[in-house]
């Protein structure tokens, strides 16, 4: 089983899966989804800017 991206819960049933930035990204509901894009994205953005490696 698969824990979702973006919450950390394991996905027992079907798992919402779409590519990001060239990599698959599996999560537990849509609303995920957009928390992912909210919040996780922009933090890892910053993270790459500061931390290149
Ligand atoms: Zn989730």
């Amino acid at each position: 089983m698969t824990p979702c991206d973006c919450c950390g819960q394991v996905v027992a049933k079907r798992l919402w899966v779409i590519e990001i930035d060239g990599t698959e990204q599996g999560f537990c509901s849509q609303e995920c989804e957009s928390l992912f894009r909210t919040y996780v994205l922009p933090k890892r953005a910053a993270a790459a800017a500061t931390n290149p490696s």
